[in-house]
Protein backbone atom coordinates (compact mmCIF):
# COMPACT_ATOMS: atom_id res chain seq x y z
CA UNK A 1 0.00 0.00 0.00
CA UNK A 2 1.50 3.79 -0.92
CA UNK A 3 2.41 5.59 2.05
CA UNK A 4 -0.05 8.48 3.33
CA UNK A 5 0.83 11.69 4.14
CA UNK A 6 0.05 12.87 7.85
CA UNK A 7 -2.22 15.87 8.44
CA UNK A 8 -2.01 18.40 11.30
CA UNK A 9 -5.31 17.84 12.78
CA UNK A 10 -5.44 21.13 15.00
CA UNK A 11 -3.41 23.00 17.00
CA UNK A 12 -3.08 23.61 20.84
CA UNK A 13 -1.48 26.66 22.61
CA UNK A 14 0.13 25.81 26.03
CA UNK A 15 -1.18 27.44 29.55
CA UNK A 16 0.95 29.67 31.98
CA UNK A 17 0.89 27.97 34.96
CA UNK A 18 3.36 27.09 38.76
CA UNK A 19 4.19 23.30 39.63
CA UNK A 20 6.58 21.82 42.46
CA UNK A 21 7.87 24.73 44.81
CA UNK A 22 6.94 27.27 42.37
CA UNK A 23 8.55 26.74 39.10
CA UNK A 24 6.43 28.42 36.47
CA UNK A 25 6.10 26.56 33.07
CA UNK A 26 3.84 26.33 30.20
CA UNK A 27 1.43 23.10 30.10
CA UNK A 28 0.78 21.82 27.01
CA UNK A 29 -0.36 18.23 27.58
CA UNK A 30 -2.45 17.48 30.12
CA UNK A 31 -4.26 21.19 30.37
CA UNK A 32 -7.88 21.64 29.72
CA UNK A 33 -7.35 22.04 26.21
CA UNK A 34 -5.45 18.89 25.63
CA UNK A 35 -6.29 16.68 28.88
CA UNK A 36 -3.73 13.97 26.85
CA UNK A 37 -2.72 12.04 23.35
CA UNK A 38 -2.54 8.28 24.29
CA UNK A 39 0.01 6.98 25.75
CA UNK A 40 1.05 10.90 26.50
CA UNK A 41 -0.33 12.18 29.74
CA UNK A 42 0.92 15.49 30.30
CA UNK A 43 4.04 17.97 27.93
CA UNK A 44 5.50 20.65 30.10
CA UNK A 45 8.00 23.44 28.45
CA UNK A 46 10.23 25.41 31.30
CA UNK A 47 12.26 27.98 29.97
CA UNK A 48 13.70 31.39 31.48
CA UNK A 49 16.67 33.21 32.16
CA UNK A 50 15.34 34.58 35.61
CA UNK A 51 16.54 32.09 38.08
CA UNK A 52 13.05 32.92 40.07
CA UNK A 53 11.35 31.01 37.83
CA UNK A 54 13.03 27.87 38.41
CA UNK A 55 15.11 28.08 41.85
CA UNK A 56 12.44 26.96 43.93
CA UNK A 57 12.72 23.50 41.80
CA UNK A 58 10.60 20.38 42.15
CA UNK A 59 11.17 18.90 46.07
CA UNK A 60 10.38 15.25 47.01
CA UNK A 61 7.23 14.22 45.50
CA UNK A 62 5.96 10.72 44.41
CA UNK A 63 4.83 9.24 41.03
CA UNK A 64 3.44 5.76 40.15
CA UNK A 65 2.23 4.13 36.95
CA UNK A 66 4.24 6.16 34.04
CA UNK A 67 7.46 7.49 33.37
CA UNK A 68 8.68 11.19 33.10
CA UNK A 69 10.81 11.83 30.34
CA UNK A 70 13.23 15.28 30.78
CA UNK A 71 14.87 16.39 28.01
CA UNK A 72 17.00 19.65 28.94
CA UNK A 73 18.04 21.93 26.45
CA UNK A 74 19.96 24.23 28.74
CA UNK A 75 20.50 24.00 32.20
CA UNK A 76 21.49 21.83 35.32
CA UNK A 77 19.34 19.61 37.29
CA UNK A 78 19.97 16.95 39.40
CA UNK A 79 17.74 14.18 40.40
CA UNK A 80 17.55 11.88 43.18
CA UNK A 81 14.49 9.49 44.22
CA UNK A 82 13.71 6.69 46.94
CA UNK A 83 15.28 3.92 44.37
CA UNK A 84 18.79 5.02 45.17
CA UNK A 85 19.05 6.54 41.84
CA UNK A 86 20.95 10.23 41.44
CA UNK A 87 21.89 11.31 38.54
CA UNK A 88 22.92 15.17 36.54
CA UNK A 89 21.52 16.71 33.64
CA UNK A 90 22.67 19.36 31.37
CA UNK A 91 22.29 20.47 28.36
CA UNK A 92 21.33 19.02 26.07
CA UNK A 93 20.34 15.69 27.66
CA UNK A 94 18.04 13.20 29.05
CA UNK A 95 16.27 12.04 31.82
CA UNK A 96 14.30 9.04 31.85
CA UNK A 97 12.77 8.10 34.83
CA UNK A 98 10.23 5.43 34.96
CA UNK A 99 8.22 5.36 38.52
CA UNK A 100 6.45 2.28 37.73
CA UNK A 101 5.04 1.20 41.59
CA UNK A 102 6.31 4.22 42.66
CA UNK A 103 9.33 6.57 43.32
CA UNK A 104 9.49 9.55 45.62
CA UNK A 105 12.18 11.71 44.07
CA UNK A 106 12.89 15.50 43.45
CA UNK A 107 14.32 17.77 40.49
CA UNK A 108 16.50 20.56 41.27
CA UNK A 109 18.58 23.43 39.46
CA UNK A 110 22.35 22.72 39.75
CA UNK A 111 22.60 26.56 39.07
CA UNK A 112 21.59 30.25 40.25
CA UNK A 113 21.55 31.96 36.92
CA UNK A 114 21.57 31.58 33.60
CA UNK A 115 19.10 29.77 31.40
CA UNK A 116 17.15 26.73 32.08
CA UNK A 117 15.01 25.50 29.39
CA UNK A 118 13.34 22.09 27.99
CA UNK A 119 10.59 19.76 28.08
CA UNK A 120 9.18 17.25 30.67
CA UNK A 121 6.86 14.48 28.87
CA UNK A 122 4.72 11.95 30.96
CA UNK A 123 4.58 8.41 29.18
CA UNK A 124 2.11 6.15 30.48
CA UNK A 125 3.33 2.52 31.40
CA UNK A 126 0.17 0.23 29.86
CA UNK A 127 -2.31 -1.55 32.46
CA UNK A 128 0.70 -4.99 32.89
CA UNK A 129 3.84 -2.86 33.93
CA UNK A 130 1.64 0.05 35.78
CA UNK A 131 3.34 -1.41 39.16
CA UNK A 132 6.81 -2.27 37.97
CA UNK A 133 10.20 -1.75 39.81
CA UNK A 134 11.17 1.80 39.71
CA UNK A 135 13.96 2.70 37.40
CA UNK A 136 16.14 5.32 36.07
CA UNK A 137 18.39 5.84 32.79
CA UNK A 138 20.34 9.12 32.67
CA UNK A 139 21.44 10.18 28.75
CA UNK A 140 23.87 12.87 28.43
CA UNK A 141 24.02 14.75 25.06
CA UNK A 142 26.98 13.01 23.72
CA UNK A 143 24.89 9.66 23.77
CA UNK A 144 22.15 10.68 21.77
CA UNK A 145 23.20 10.33 17.79
CA UNK A 146 22.65 12.61 15.66
CA UNK A 147 21.54 11.97 12.24
CA UNK A 148 23.07 15.36 10.24
CA UNK A 149 22.27 15.94 6.20
CA UNK A 150 22.60 19.26 4.33
CA UNK A 151 21.41 22.34 6.41
CA UNK A 152 19.83 20.76 9.48
CA UNK A 153 19.92 17.66 11.80
CA UNK A 154 17.79 15.46 13.79
CA UNK A 155 18.29 14.15 17.28
CA UNK A 156 17.17 10.73 18.38
CA UNK A 157 16.04 10.52 21.41
CA UNK A 158 13.85 7.30 20.96
CA UNK A 159 12.89 5.63 18.24
CA UNK A 160 14.61 5.40 14.70
CA UNK A 161 15.11 8.15 12.32
CA UNK A 162 16.80 7.36 8.86
CA UNK A 163 18.30 4.21 10.67
CA UNK A 164 19.53 5.52 13.34
CA UNK A 165 18.13 4.02 16.68
CA UNK A 166 18.10 6.19 19.69
CA UNK A 167 18.98 5.78 23.38
CA UNK A 168 15.46 5.46 24.85
CA UNK A 169 14.35 2.63 26.12
CA UNK A 170 10.12 2.36 26.09
CA UNK A 171 8.09 0.21 27.03
CA UNK A 172 5.91 0.33 24.37
CA UNK A 173 6.41 2.07 21.00
CA UNK A 174 7.55 5.62 21.46
CA UNK A 175 9.71 7.97 18.86
CA UNK A 176 11.25 11.44 19.95
CA UNK A 177 12.70 13.14 18.04
CA UNK A 178 14.69 17.23 18.45
CA UNK A 179 14.91 18.54 14.84
CA UNK A 180 17.03 21.73 13.52
CA UNK A 181 16.24 23.18 10.13
CA UNK A 182 18.77 25.50 9.80
CA UNK A 183 17.17 26.98 6.62
CA UNK A 184 14.02 27.17 4.63
CA UNK A 185 13.58 22.99 3.76
CA UNK A 186 11.39 20.03 3.76
CA UNK A 187 11.48 17.32 5.98
CA UNK A 188 9.88 13.95 6.16
CA UNK A 189 9.61 11.85 8.69
CA UNK A 190 8.54 8.43 8.84
CA UNK A 191 5.74 7.11 11.77
CA UNK A 192 4.52 3.76 12.15
CA UNK A 193 0.97 3.91 10.99
CA UNK A 194 -1.87 4.43 14.00
CA UNK A 195 0.85 5.86 16.61
CA UNK A 196 -0.80 8.98 17.61
CA UNK A 197 2.58 11.86 17.66
CA UNK A 198 2.76 15.13 17.87
CA UNK A 199 5.05 18.37 17.13
CA UNK A 200 5.88 21.38 19.03
CA UNK A 201 7.82 23.77 17.54
CA UNK A 202 9.89 26.26 19.70
CA UNK A 203 11.86 27.78 17.74
CA UNK A 204 10.92 28.99 14.12
CA UNK A 205 7.77 27.50 12.72
CA UNK A 206 6.37 24.91 10.10
CA UNK A 207 4.10 24.93 7.75
CA UNK A 208 2.02 21.25 6.71
CA UNK A 209 -1.18 21.32 5.43
CA UNK A 210 -1.56 24.14 8.11
CA UNK A 211 1.27 26.54 9.67
CA UNK A 212 2.10 25.74 13.36
CA UNK A 213 4.07 29.34 14.64
CA UNK A 214 6.27 29.11 17.68
CA UNK A 215 4.29 28.13 21.06
CA UNK A 216 2.42 25.54 19.59
CA UNK A 217 2.03 21.64 19.42
CA UNK A 218 0.11 20.22 16.57
CA UNK A 219 -1.73 17.15 16.91
CA UNK A 220 -0.74 14.87 13.71
CA UNK A 221 -3.85 12.37 12.31
CA UNK A 222 -3.45 8.51 12.13
CA UNK A 223 -1.16 7.74 8.92
CA UNK A 224 2.26 7.32 8.01
CA UNK A 225 4.78 10.04 7.17
CA UNK A 226 5.01 13.53 8.38
CA UNK A 227 5.82 16.00 5.91
CA UNK A 228 6.40 19.65 6.64
CA UNK A 229 8.91 22.26 5.45
CA UNK A 230 10.14 25.09 7.83
CA UNK A 231 8.96 28.90 7.27
CA UNK A 232 11.59 30.46 8.70
CA UNK A 233 15.61 30.36 9.11
CA UNK A 234 16.52 28.35 12.89
CA UNK A 235 13.31 26.52 13.14
CA UNK A 236 13.55 23.95 15.66
CA UNK A 237 10.35 21.01 16.85
CA UNK A 238 9.98 18.35 18.82
CA UNK A 239 8.03 15.47 16.82
CA UNK A 240 6.84 12.74 19.49
CA UNK A 241 5.16 9.70 18.87
CA UNK A 242 3.50 6.39 20.39
CA UNK A 243 1.17 3.54 20.47
CA UNK A 244 -1.80 4.21 21.59
CA UNK A 245 -2.07 1.73 24.62
CA UNK A 246 -6.06 2.29 24.00
CA UNK A 247 -6.68 1.51 27.87
CA UNK A 248 -8.90 3.42 30.83
CA UNK A 249 -6.87 6.58 32.35
CA UNK A 250 -7.70 7.74 35.87
CA UNK A 251 -5.55 10.31 36.86
CA UNK A 252 -5.05 11.91 40.70
CA UNK A 253 -1.95 14.37 40.55
CA UNK A 254 1.38 12.20 40.39
CA UNK A 255 -0.57 9.17 40.16
CA UNK A 256 -2.26 7.88 36.80
CA UNK A 257 -3.75 4.47 37.13
CA UNK A 258 -6.36 2.75 35.61
CA UNK A 259 -9.24 2.88 37.87
CA UNK A 260 -9.76 5.71 41.02
CA UNK A 261 -9.60 3.25 43.13
CA UNK A 262 -5.98 2.15 41.97
CA UNK A 263 -5.12 6.08 42.40
CA UNK A 264 -6.68 6.49 46.10
CA UNK A 265 -4.79 3.34 47.02
CA UNK A 266 -1.84 5.02 45.54
CA UNK A 267 -2.67 8.15 47.62
CA UNK A 268 -2.85 5.72 50.95
CA UNK A 269 0.64 3.86 49.99
CA UNK A 270 1.74 7.71 49.61
CA UNK A 271 0.69 8.64 53.29
CA UNK A 272 1.77 5.68 55.47
CA UNK A 273 4.83 6.02 53.59
CA UNK A 274 4.45 2.58 51.46
CA UNK A 275 5.29 4.05 48.01
CA UNK A 276 9.24 4.62 47.12
FE1 LIG B 1 8.54 14.53 39.26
Amino acid sequence: MPKETRNIKYLVEGIQTSDGAGVNLTRIIGSPELNMLDPFLLLDEFGSDNPNDYIAGFPPHPHRGFETITYMLNGKFTHEDTAGNKGHLSDGGVQWMTAGKGVIHSEMPEQTEGLVRGFQLWFNLPKEKKMIEPAYHDIQSDQIPVVEFEGGRVKVISGTFQGTTGPGRPHTGMMYLDIHLDSKQDITVPIANDWNGFVYVYEGSISANIGVPKGHLAVLDTKDDFLCSSSVENTRLILVAGEPLNEPVARGGPFVMNTKGEVLQAFEDYQSGRLG
